[in-house]
């Protein structure tokens, strides 16, 4: 039969059975409909997951985590680390000394030098691994891109994920997670109408959104109250427009609560602060769905190794 006949036929069978499976190769799909067994990734997942690209050294999201739990593909939920098994390599990127039975491939670089790892499931790429460097008794460095990861927690009833926010991110977070009983921070986007929001699109203004602090706390050792003051502490909450010089709707001063416990303790204080004398500007709203910016906002200041400028510390409490 001749391609036209073919395509003539394949038109017919199309109009005459449209739910008929047409082979993949007579259909021009969208590049992400390959993926779509998988978890839908961003550009800069893509870039490395796909792509085999490498994030900037001390960017990356997990460097420093060092909460327990399990690593797992970020393209196909495959577990492929345990805490138990990361170090700290000072090589900038987070570092296994070991990976899940069977979840880590290695594959020799063309180069013939390095060893590329890619997830056994999925072919995602990971990073590279290394031998007889030193590190661990292993003797092994799996070098992973974070973003190449999503961490899974231990579950534990104890750890209690808050929100604030209080003008640049950065700034927030940079006092959050040194706050002791703070097991995890990370820094995103929270009260606006747009799905998977990416920094420019909140930085247009017109999203809804606040930047944005989550806040994972041990209730053993901290409590609300105390991140409750934290937060008033670090920020000028009487500035109506924005946070020091950064202007705009996404820098307000806000208050997520998820229960009506929290609600009830942030109004105590702004109470407790009006009474004082302020004039607080701080909103009060129902916390709704996070989402996390991209890597290189979190932990900004640590991995720069430098300060914030929107935000300090001035005891109130
Ligand atoms: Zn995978």
């Amino acid at each position: 039969m001749n391609p036209n006949k073919i395509m003539l036929l394949a038109i017919v069978i199309i109009i005459l059975f449209p739910n008929v499976v047409v082979p993949q190769n007579n259909v021009k799909t969208k590049k992400n409909n390959i993926n779509m067994k998988y978890n839908t990734l961003t550009a800069q997942e893509e870039k490395v997951i796909i792509h085999k690209g490498t994030e900037a050294p001390f960017t990356g999201e997990y460097l420093k985590n060092k909460q327990e739990g399990t690593y797992i593909c970020k393209r196909c939920d495959a577990p492929l680390y345990r805490s138990e098994d990361k170090f700290d390599s000072r090589c900038g990127w987070p570092s296994f000394d070991d990976e899940i039975e069977g979840a880590v491939t290695r594959i020799t670089d063309k180069d013939g030098v390095r060893t590329e790892i890619v997830c056994s499931n999925c072919k995602g790429h990971l990073g590279h691994v290394f031998l007889n460097e030193g590190f661990t008794e292993k003797q092994t460095r799996h070098c992973v891109n974070s973003i190449s990861m999503k961490f899974v927690p231990k579950k534990d009833k104890n750890l209690v994920s808050v929100y604030f926010a209080s003008g640049c991110f950065w700034g927030t977070e940079y006092f959050f997670m040194k706050a002791k009983g703070v097991k995890h921070t990370s820094v995103g986007f929270m009260g606006g109408h747009l799905e998977y929001p990416s920094y420019e699109e909140v930085c247009e203004q017109n999203t809804g959104h606040l930047e944005t602090t989550e806040v994972i706390f041990d209730s053993t050792v901290t409590s609300y109250e105390d991140m409750v003051r934290l937060f008033f502490e670090t920020h000028d909450f009487t500035q109506t427009n924005g946070q020091g010089p950064d202007i705009g709707n996404q820098y307000l001063s806000c208050i997520f609560y998820s229960t009506p416990h929290e609600r009830d303790i942030a109004q105590k204080y702004i109470d407790i602060l009006t009474k004082k004398g302020y004039k607080v500007a701080t909103m009060l709203k129902p916390a709704s769905k996070f989402w996390k910016a991209e890597n290189y906002h979190q932990q900004y200041y640590e991995n720069k190794g430098t300060k914030p400028y929107c935000h300090k510390y001035s005891k109130i409490f």
